[in-house]
């Protein structure tokens, strides 16, 4: 039989990461940039950052948090104060030595611009704000009355990637960082959790991508914290992408900045504080997720738009009459709400045959595609095609009916991609009781299926786990998954209850 056309070479199943760089490409989401490493977000990709932005937001201010913003570059100084979290981020810095340029004549004629002008102390961009953002929570907080302090700021952020890709890990990002400083430990540690629930929630609800929620081990923590909650996901090559983290982060860096109060005792003490991210490798998780040989697939909730008609015009006579008809739905349609926000819709009424137009809209993974032609408008029909079904199925519907019926497609769509995702997850999430067993599945061939474990090695037997087969925990889920019947540790024999999920991840 001869392989099936498919609108992206090469399909998943021959190379997975290059498939990821063509889908990216076909559904012009973004490029890379001049500077290695950072990359031009384009609209169709800007456009699922909005959305992803707009709903986190409002889950954020919903949970009592504000949004705030904070300078771009770090004094070195503040970087220092925390070893621990410095030693983390060093390797990655952007550092600023300069504060101009010179321009100086070449023999030639033509002119260099040289950086001149020495600063007495250089400053670093931002890999993360901990560092600035306590120094502001420092002299905000005088007493217990202005606590809890819960700050957000949507920002870009820049670290030095030495393998960066598209999306999911680039050398500048963008993203929120939340950072909150309470009374207590107890409260601390309450925050860190309520966002690790807030992300999962998200990542289910609108991206349709069932994570594995969970604690990262100690290796695997963020620098300088106490904790890190993670929601890992698995994607179609069964990999895993740490796709946001929340941390909890004890005293270290209210120690390290001053961050003191007069508590309700009358005594001074140092606050404890949180912070947590997500970023656009959320964008290329949801791709990783979803997508198939045909390029993307956006779920509804953060589709740049969620309906595309198309006009299809084969006579010039009608033509007008066909495209004032798609206009008018699109119109009828942006009335409407879909979980609680009007429709997207967008009328492609360039000058193009309408295949080009239809692979260009596959490619770009638009739920559902609408086409109206001459005869569709006495029938009163239109033709409905949605992107999760095979590229030549449609539909013919009366129009009254399919708009009555929109929101019911594009939930159809929406919980279809979570249940297909879910399967999928839990089809190649296994079970296992033996080093033995655990072994073997990452040294066969292919992909290999995630591994839950019970753990209770120590940190050097974890590592050297890592190295010899190139995998990690990703965490130790919480909830039902992470704990079992007490079992003997794979590695050390001792009983555990505790369960590590181990996989290979980006
Ligand atoms: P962190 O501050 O290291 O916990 O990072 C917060 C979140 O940002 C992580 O959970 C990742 O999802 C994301 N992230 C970290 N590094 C990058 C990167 N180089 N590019 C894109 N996203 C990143």
């Amino acid at each position: 039989m001869s392989k099936p056309k498919t609108a992206i070479t090469p399909t998943r199943s021959e190379d997975f990461p290059e498939w990821y760089q063509q889908v990216v490409k076909a559904s012009d989401m973004a490029e890379n940039s001049e500077v290695r490493g950072c990359m031009v977000i384009k609209p169709w990709g800007y456009g699922v950052w909005e959305l992803i932005q707009r709903q986190l937001d409002r889950k954020f201010k919903e949970t009592g948090h504000q949004n705030a913003y904070f300078p771009l570059l770090i004094p070195l100084s503040y970087l220092e104060k925390e070893a621990e979290h410095a030693e983390g981020f060093a390797t990655e810095c952007a550092v600023v030595t300069h504060h101009r340029l010179e321009a100086v004549k070449q023999e030639d004629g033509t002119t260099k611009m040289v950086p001149s002008g020495e600063l007495t102390e250089p400053f670093v961009i931002r890999p993360t704000s901990e560092t600035v953002i306590g120094s502001a929570f420092a002299r905000w907080t005088q007493s217990y009355r202005d606590l809890p302090l819960l700050i957000n700021q949507w920002a870009n952020v820049m670290r030095w990637e030495m393998r960066p890709r598209l999306f999911l890990r680039t050398a500048e990002f963008l993203w929120q960082e939340g950072h909150t400083a309470h009374e207590t430990k107890d409260e601390a540690i309450e925050e860190t959790r309520l966002i690790h629930g807030v992300y999962e929630a998200f990542l289910r609800d609108y991206l349709a991508i069932p994570v594995i929620a969970g604690e990262k081990s100690e290796i695997e923590r963020f620098p300088g914290a106490d904790m890190t909650l993670t929601v890992e996901a698995m994607v179609q090559d069964k990999k895993a992408i740490q796709a946001g983290t929340s941390h909890f982060l004890g005293q270290n860096f209210s120690k390290a900045q001053d961050i003191t109060f007069v508590g309700r005792d009358g005594n001074q003490q140092h606050a404890w504080t949180t912070s947590w991210g997500v970023s656009t490798r959320l964008i290329g998780t949801l791709i990783m997720a979803h997508s198939d040989d045909d390029g993307l697939v956006l779920p509804p909730r953060v589709a740049t738009n969620q309906i595309v008609i198309v006009p299809v015009t084969p006579k010039e006579d009608t033509r007008d009459a066909v495209i004032d008809a798609c206009h008018a739905l699109a119109k009828t349609l942006r009335g409407k709400t879909w979980e609680g926000e009007p429709i997207r819709v967008h009328v492609d009424d360039r000058d193009l045959g309408g295949g080009v137009k239809k692979w260009e809209w596959v490619k770009k993974g638009v739920p559902l595609r609408v086409e109206i032609g001459p005869r569709d408008l006495e029938s009163r029909k239109v033709c409905l095609q949605k992107r999760t079904d095979a590229a030549n199925q449609k539909a013919f519907v009366e129009k009254e009916e399919f708009l009555q019926e929109v929101g019911n497609h594009l939930s159809e769509v929406q919980l279809g991609l979570l249940d297909r995702a879910i399967k999928f997850r839990d089809e190649n999430l296994q079970e296992v009781d033996t080093l033995d067993q655990l072994e073997k599945n990452f040294s066969e061939k292919g992909a290999a299926n995630w591994c839950l474990a019970p753990w209770a090695g120590t940190n050097e037997e974890e590592e050297a786990l890592s190295k010899k087969h190139r995998i990690s925990i990703r965490c130790f889920p919480v909830g039902e998954l992470g704990e079992g019947p007490e079992k003997p540790c794979i590695v050390t024999g001792k009983p555990t209850t505790r369960r590590a999920v181990w996989a290979r991840s980006y």
